[in-house]
């Protein structure tokens, strides 16, 4: 049985004390939930303070980003071991990064590599541009970038995917259950393909993009879908807390 996960992306948004607010908000009510794995995952800035708060609690911390180098003259960048001390998983590969950094395939590659070497859990993003769905692209390019962004690497640790279709991101346009489902589906396949299939029944692909209280459950009710990244809605409380509960309605007996 793979354990759900609902995993809030809170982007560039909040400074340290709106983030110590947010995090002070959501905490006892999702300690109250069982059953779903909740992360958050703030500015760099203010990970040592949300992860300071959340000792002790059910929330689990992580970061959006990372550099693939461990140390050295990279001005301005967060490297693996120092998060390694502060968070249990990172957030790669993000179609932002993707869109606004230039990071291409191989440096997501690396990034995963890294972060695995560090001993933290990659969310590793994948998903295809609005041009590549109208095309009936969707398949190509997200079998491309899961395979790009997982070469070398053996063992999968504990990687959790999130199908992250870019033309849903931000736009309130967010996919059908059904298509994120069959979408996820492939995902597992190939991963059944790469890593044999009790892998691929153990790892948890996760839905992102225009998630919210309203269409929570029709992505929980999907069979393939573990769990959501959730941006937007990650910074409202009472949201967060909403979809956390609905996951955890219908994926926890
Ligand atoms: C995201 O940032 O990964 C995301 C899915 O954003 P939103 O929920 O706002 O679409």
């Amino acid at each position: 049985m793979r354990v759900p996960m609902i995993a809030g992306n809170w982007k560039m948004n909040t400074t340290v004390s709106e983030a110590i607010q947010l995090v002070n908000e959501m905490r006892q009510g999702l300690d109250e939930i069982d059953g779903v794995d909740k992360v958050v995952c703030p500015p760099f800035i203010s990970l040592a303070a949300v992860g300071e708060l959340i000792k002790g609690s059910s929330i689990k911390l992580g970061a959006q980003n990372i550099y693939f180098e461990e140390k050295g003259a990279y001005t301005g960048e967060i490297s693996p071991l120092m998060l390694a001390d502060l968070c249990e998983f990172v957030i790669i590969g993000h179609s932002e990064r993707r869109q606004y950094f230039n990071e291409t395939g191989e440096m997501v590659n690396r990034k995963v590599l890294a972060a695995l070497k560090a001993g933290l859990k990659p969310i590793l993003c994948i998903g295809e541009r609005l041009e590549e769905n109208e095309a009936g692209k969707t398949e190509e390019v997200v079998t491309g970038q899961l395979r790009s962004s997982l070469a070398g690497i053996n063992e999968l640790g504990g990687i959790i995917i999130a199908y992250e279709p870019v033309w849903a991101i931000g736009t309130g346009k967010a996919a059908t259950g059904k298509q994120a489902n069959e979408t996820i589906g492939l995902i597992r396949r190939n991963i059944a393909e790469l890593y044999g299939e009790m892998i691929a029944q153990d790892v948890r692909i996760l839905y992102g993009g225009s998630v919210t209280a309203v269409n929570a459950t029709e992505f929980m009710q999907q069979p393939e879908i573990d769990g959501a990244l959730v941006g937007g809605a990650s910074l409202k409380a009472s949201e967060f807390l909403s979809i956390v509960k609905q996951t955890s309605e219908i994926r926890v007996q």
